[in-house]
């Protein structure tokens, strides 16, 4: 950190970067301190970002929401599109804010929001070296819920998310402790493949990343990829309350489905609320 940067210029530096990524798109925008990973050890250690760079301080956690008329299609090329927009849009809020960042003199630069070379890879090991969803539950966005994904009041699981990782020492966000999942099972009895197991000890259900992996795998090659039908059936979200329990008709989703990727008519996803 430049010598010269005193505490009221980091409140200030905080608001900008705040105002800055809001305004290029962000919905979210958290910042956790690097101590939260060793305070609540929720990954191994070589997970930690001080571990892997060792000068970081805080983790920005940036996030965009997903359209829910659109992800209720899925799996669809209309979600596709989707997901393939809110990844330039991510990247770029990414790279603009850690490049503010090293104008103002801090080292600053973004992990990638899905950090995989292609989906065959994932087949086989399921995870990335950096966790958005552990980054943004300690940066104060919201909490893990049974699907594996952060639940956020504003948009439930429906936010895509990137983390600028910095040593610019910007005063945390507050975390959110009470669980916003209210456990209702929807995640785990839509999926498809039948990927969740419920656990009575803990929020999070057991996952077959593997199984939901090599379905994205089918679901790409047929271009109607991702799936993330466990985000759209979940309740929870501000979202959910000005589109109701769903946003688009049976009939809707079917004929969306039916158009621009490979899939036959009739072979069409239904959501079961
Ligand atoms: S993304 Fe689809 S296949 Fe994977 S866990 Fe969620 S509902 Fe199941
Ligand atoms: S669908 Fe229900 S159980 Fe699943 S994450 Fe949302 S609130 Fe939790």
């Amino acid at each position: 950190m430049p010598a010269s940067v005193r505490r009221e210029d980091m409140t200030r530096l905080k608001r900008r970067v705040k105002d800055i990524s809001r305004r290029m798109g962000a919905n979210l925008v958290g910042i956790a301190s690097v101590e939260r990973w060793e305070q609540y050890k929720m990954t191994e250690e070589d997970f930690y970002p001080q571990n892997i760079w060792e000068w970081s301080k805080r983790v920005i956690v940036l996030g965009v929401q997903i359209f829910l008329p659109m992800l209720e299609t899925t799996p669809s090329v209309v979600y596709s599109e989707l997901y393939n927009t809110t990844n330039r849009l991510l990247d770029d809020i990414a790279y603009k804010t850690a490049n503010f960042l090293n104008q103002n003199g801090f080292r600053a630069f973004f992990f990638p929001r899905d950090c995989y070379g292609d989906i065959s890879v994932l087949v086989k090991k399921p995870e990335a070296a950096f966790s958005q969803v552990i980054a943004g539950y300690f940066a104060g966005l919201g909490t893990i819920g049974a699907n594996h994904t952060l639940l956020t009041p504003e948009y439930g699981p429906r936010v895509r998310l990137v983390s600028v990782i910095t040593d610019a020492a910007l005063k945390p966000d507050p975390m959110i402790k009470k669980d916003i999942c209210i456990r209702c099972g929807r995640c785990i009895s839509n999926c498809p493949q039948s990927c969740f197991t419920a656990r009575d000890d803990r929020v999070a259900a057991e996952m077959d990343k593997h199984r939901c992996a090599a379905y994205h795998e089918k679901l790409k090659r047929e271009y109607r990829y991702p799936c993330g039908l466990c985000t759209a059936v979940c309740p929870v979200g501000e979202d959910r309350q000005i589109y109701g329990a769903s946003s688009i008709s049976e009939k809707g989703i079917g004929h969306v489905q039916s158009f621009g990727s490979k899939i036959s008519v009739g072979e069409y996803s239904y959501i079961h609320l």
